[in-house]
């Protein structure tokens, strides 16, 4: 009698087939991310579930290898237990695919460890406040919009702004400190995602980082379950190593649209924009997993970018504004400021961190504080400015300082500044020095600051170094 009551709730059938998925009768207590496998040897995963219009319990399901033919009216077990990824230190230095197999690997092929695809999120007495900063490299961005590590920022910008730029950046910058990358591409072609690849191998940054992919040409399966399987690798580490860890999730738009075609297959109503009324709770499960760990876990912390892209500059659309309100800030870029050579081409006034600036050293919040100021009298001015005729000589000199310091704020993609320079670079704006420069000779004085070795700023103070570049860019000209 016992063994009729367990096989009801374990065991179901198969009533209908889909392109990677399947809806499934029985299963009573089945769960969701609940793995099952059936006669042919096929795994599935559990991931929503409904009653029909006569009240039955019905289960749609994933298919992690859909190769295996599945029929209807075959029977399913479930093994109540969640899906697992396994993983290993041999990640490191890897790229691999959502459900853990090695496509490209560093020579080491011990992978070992299962870890749940999907774990819950830590509760509140696991987590501590952000207290540390992570530094992307990125001057714009480390002196006005800072993250802390264990923070989640939003990347949300038009296509072709800089967003995997801002984000290749970011994990380069990591190379001195301890924090290890995991860069999850979802939805983006073969080509685009070598060229990340080798961008990174390039610059030796391979070494603290791992990748999972899932191309466009790939499932939605496995598009939908590579932003988990990322999460679960950076856990991983934050867990197993006790190391701060960064996750890049490239990009969720893309992870919105498989989990649509996934509802779609499996025949469910679709709500606002064709999307699931679920793709709330689709995202906040997955980012709700960063967090800044309490010291009896470890201490350690997963930072999280997930990178939005919208159309027209349109950050209200539906899931842009579902990942705003579920992360702690975010990076805006704009198209306009893209086209006009300001690059990274963030927009001050819509990029907003909530957390981040606890963990901001003090010399850089000190000297980020007078910029910010002037950076948004300026753009204040500059949109009055082209209506009035003829300005005042005092707004026609703030125009020029903010001109210059647009100019400072410029950074070529790939060459990541460390932090004291960059308040060696703040530091030099504030001051009245840079007021001889022309605006077009900026670049070339940042160049030259950048390129005189960090040595030399500890023996000769930095204001001498700084006076001797000005005039060789005068005697430049
Ligand atoms: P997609 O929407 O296709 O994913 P994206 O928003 O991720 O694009 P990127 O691929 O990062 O944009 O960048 C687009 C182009 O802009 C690339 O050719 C890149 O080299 C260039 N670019 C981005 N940021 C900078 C920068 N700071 N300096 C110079 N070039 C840049
Ligand atoms: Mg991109």
């Amino acid at each position: 009698m016992v063994t009729i009551e367990k096989n009801i709730l374990i065991y179901g059938v198969i009533i209908s087939t889909g392109y990677g998925v399947v809806t499934l009768e029985g299963l009573l207590i089945a769960f969701i991310s609940e793995v099952f496998t059936t006669q042919s040897f096929s795994i599935g995963l559990v991931v929503n579930l409904y009653q029909n219009d006569t009240m039955n319990l019905l289960i749609g399901a994933l298919l992690l290898n859909p190769e295996n033919p599945l029929d209807q009216g075959s029977t399913v077990h479930a093994l109540s237990s969640l899906a697992t990824i396994t993983l290993g230190d041999c990640a490191i230095a890897s790229i691999l695919d959502p459900v853990g197999n090695v496509i490209f690997n560093s020579g080491r092929i011990n992978m070992q460890y299962p870890w749940a695809i999907e774990s819950p999120a830590p509760g509140i007495i696991d987590r501590q406040s952000v207290s540390e900063a992570l530094q992307t490299g990125l001057i714009a961005i480390d002196s006005s919009i800072p993250i802390g590590c264990g923070q989640r920022e939003l990347i949300v910008g038009d296509r072709q702004t800089g967003k995997t730029s801002i984000s290749i950046d970011s994990i380069l910058n990591q190379k001195y400190s301890t924090i290890f990358t995991v860069y999850t591409s979802l939805g983006q072609s073969s080509s685009s995602i070598l060229q990340v690849f080798l961008s990174l191998v390039q610059k030796d940054a391979i070494f603290y980082l791992s990748m999972l992919m899932a191309t466009a040409s790939s499932s939605a399966v496995h598009q939908y379950l590579c932003a988990y399987s990322g999460a679960a690798l950076s856990e991983f580490f934050v867990i197993t190593g006790e190391l701060p860890s960064l996750l890049i999730l490239d990009d969720l738009s893309r992870h919105a649209c498989a989990y649509r075609e996934i509802y779609l297959l499996l025949r469910r109503p679709a709500g606002r924009e064709a999307y699931p009324g679920e793709i709330f709770f689709v995202h906040s499960r997955l980012l709700e997993r960063s967090a800044k760990l309490s010291y009896n876990l470890g201490g350690g912390s997963l930072t999280c970018f997930p990178v939005i892209e919208t159309l027209a500059g349109d950050v209200s659309g539906y899931i842009s504004t579902n990942i705003i309100s579920i992360t702690d800030g975010q990076i805006a870029l704009s198209a306009d400021l893209f086209l006009s050579g300001i690059l990274p081409a963030i927009d001050v006034g819509l990029s907003v961190t909530r957390v981040g600036s606890i963990g901001q050293w003090y010399g850089m919040k000190y000297v980020a504080g007078f910029y910010k100021l002037e950076l948004a009298q300026f753009v204040e001015l500059q949109s009055f400015s082209q209506f009035a005729s003829d300005l005042g000589q005092e707004s026609k000199n703030r125009l020029t300082k903010g001109l210059r310091l647009v100019e400072i704020l410029k950074q070529s993609s790939r060459s990541p500044i460390s932090l004291t320079r960059q308040v060696g670079i703040l530091s030099l704006a504030n001051q009245k020095l840079l007021k001889a420069l022309a605006i077009k000779d900026v670049d070339l004085f940042l160049n030259l600051y950048l390129d005189i070795p960090s040595w030399t700023l500890l023996l000769i103070p930095p204001n001498l170094v700084a006076k001797s570049i000005v005039c060789c860019v005068f005697k430049a000209n």
